[in-house]
């Protein structure tokens, strides 16, 4: 994994057409994704959790529909 943990500068975007809607992120980083009305998920929050968690949510998204990106970099995770 590339080194962008000492950034807090990262930004999490979910591809609407992969998410399942099986809620690992929203129990993850509960402050950053929640469910829509159609069951997808979405970024409510950019800052709501830890990058560590945002991190871990999107790692641990099945489907990968989690996308990470440093803002200078634009590093995908
Ligand atoms: S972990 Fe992935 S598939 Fe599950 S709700 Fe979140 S974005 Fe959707």
């Amino acid at each position: 994994m590339q080194d962008i943990q000492n950034t807090s500068k990262l930004t999490v975007h979910v591809d609407p057409e992969k998410c399942t809607g099986c809620g690992t992120c929203t129990a993850l980083a509960d402050q950053t994704f929640a469910l829509n009305d159609e069951n997808i998920s979405e970024v409510i929050n950019q800052n709501g959790n830890s990058d560590e968690d945002k991190l871990l949510a999107a790692q641990s998204c099945p489907t990968q529909a989690i996308t990470v990106t440093e803002e200078e970099s634009e590093e995908k995770v």
